[in-house]
């Protein structure tokens, strides 16, 4: 059966399975073409016993966005709040793990820095907006000239390897974080801009136009995949995964997706690709081939996700807190360590911790060619003498993922642009997922929900 649809999205990842979600509720005839014979592409979460859940994609979603309180009304999720406890932010700084600061006071205490660079930090308000034209900066640079060298390289340094396991100096801030590249340029300063956002929100949500978030990181009843199962399950015949899509072609005002045999998978007015650059260019060979050099030029960060469950009487560190970031350089492989069980202890079985590690990233390109004995063993030592560890785990489970984060990296405002152009000039077709507009679940849904607003 090869349906003829309004609207055909390509790729059953959170972006791909939330755009067709918000289609279908506004009364759209979608379809959704997955390769796999799964729905949620990097979002994936297995059940170890009754009470454990591991998270092998996101943790979870920080609740700054309506998009995904909508999606879960939709979709019949009640959103489950993080412990408080996940507030408190660690940094693993040449062997030691400081808590990072929350606020402006804790800030100018933190013993993680000098005074010298705390009291810089002081400055921002006051150093000169970068003269025009404005082109793309790095993180690391815009940080050192706004915040001083100190805050660069220990804060934004580790924030780029948690978020993006990237490298701050190749990631540019217009794209990776426009939000604060867009408080200088327009406001001055990064305090100036951040201050009217604040309110203006606050403002929104006062009127009734905008629906309030908490701002905590949330997930839903047997993790993350409750969003993406749910919202499948919401699609019923509509979702169809084994559809390995190899082309799209434009003919009139209609589009043709074909399978790799030349096959008519779909036919729709409009399409929506979610799916990463480099795929996204490859379907578009014939219409924009062009593209194939763009997408194919963006890194993919590579991760593996380490889970260790231990007995809670054999930890005698302190792990109430969300875990935390390591910097490079400094004698850790990992990235970061996120003490699951005291974000989320509804997913994990009473009497045990649980450990997750991200480790891998573009400063650990080779990590995915070690066997898994050796990733956990560069995952475990580590923890040992911190988190004064005085047994051995009761599970561990590697999960390597080599496709894990797209890199916006310099650049990457261009090459979203040639996407953009190809898509405006074609007619018809979408750009979705975490590729080029955004990282992280709750950028992908806020878009999916755009998109599908303006497609309405
Ligand atoms: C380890 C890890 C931890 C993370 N942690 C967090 C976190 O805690 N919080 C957070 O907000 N974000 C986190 N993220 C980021 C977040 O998971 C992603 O931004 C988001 O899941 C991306 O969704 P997507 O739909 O864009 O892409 P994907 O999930 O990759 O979906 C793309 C889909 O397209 C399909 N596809 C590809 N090619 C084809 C084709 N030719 N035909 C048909 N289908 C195709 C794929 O099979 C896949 O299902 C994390 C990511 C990883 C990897």
């Amino acid at each position: 059966m090869n349906p003829s649809v309004d609207v055909c999205i390509i790729g059953g990842g959170l972006g791909g399975l939330a755009t067709a979600a918000f289609l279908q509720q506004q009364g759209k005839k979608v379809v959704l073409l997955e390769q796999q014979s799964r729905p949620g592409g990097r979002v994936r979460s297995t059940q170890l016993d009754a009470q454990t859940v591991l998270e092998h994609g996101p943790l979870g979603w920080l609740d700054k966005e309506p998009a995904v309180l909508d999606l879960c009304d939709l979709i019949g999720q009640v959103p489950i709040p993080a412990e408080p406890v996940q507030k408190e932010r660690r940094l693993w700084k040449q062997g030691k793990i400081y808590a990072l600061p929350k606020g402006p006071g804790s800030f100018l205490a933190t013993p993680v820095m000098p005074l010298r660079s705390r009291l810089r930090l002081l400055m921002e308000p006051f150093i000169r907006r970068r003269p025009e034209p404005f082109g793309e900066e790095s993180v690391a640079d815009f940080a050192r000239r706004r915040f001083g060298a100190g805050v660069a390289d220990n804060f934004f340094a580790a924030m780029v390897s948690g978020i993006y396991g990237g490298d701050a100096h190749q990631l540019s801030v217009q794209a990776a974080f426009p939000l604060m590249a867009g408080w200088e340029r327009d406001h001055g300063s990064c305090v100036a801009g951040a201050l009217p956002h604040m309110r203006r929100l606050k403002r929104e949500v006062q009127s009734g136009q905008r629906r309030p978030t908490s701002r905590n990181l949330m997930t839903v009843e047997g993790g993350m995949a409750g969003l993406t199962d749910g919202m499948a399950q919401y699609l019923g015949e509509s979702f169809r995964t084994g559809q390995d899509v190899a082309q799209l072609r434009r003919v009139g005002k209609k589009w043709f997706v074909l399978d790799s045999s030349g096959s008519t998978l779909a036919g729709a007015s409009q399409i929506v690709a979610a799916t990463p650059s480099a795929v996204t260019a490859g379907l578009l060979r014939e219409e924009a081939p062009h593209l194939a050099q763009v997408g194919a030029a963006q890194v993919v960060a590579p991760l593996a996700v380490v889970h260790f469950l231990v007995r809670q009487e054999e930890i005698g560190g302190d792990i109430q807190s969300f875990g935390f970031l390591a910097l490079r350089n400094q004698g850790l492989r990992a990235l970061g360590v996120q003490y699951a069980s005291s974000i989320f202890p509804g997913q994990t079985a009473r009497g045990l911790v649980q450990l997750r590690v991200l480790m891998g990233g573009v400063h650990d390109p080779d990590l995915l060619a070690l066997p898994d004995q050796a990733i956990v063993a560069e995952a475990w030592e580590p923890l040992v003498e911190p988190l004064q560890i005085c047994g051995e785990a009761v599970h561990t489970e590697v999960t390597g993922l080599p496709q894990a984060i797209p890199q916006y990296d310099l650049g990457h405002l261009a090459r979203r642009v040639e996407f953009e152009q190809v898509a405006a000039r074609l007619g018809g077709l979408h750009l979705g997922g975490d590729a080029l507009h955004g990282v992280g679940v709750t950028a992908v849904l806020a878009r999916a929900q755009a998109t599908a607003r303006s497609l309405a």
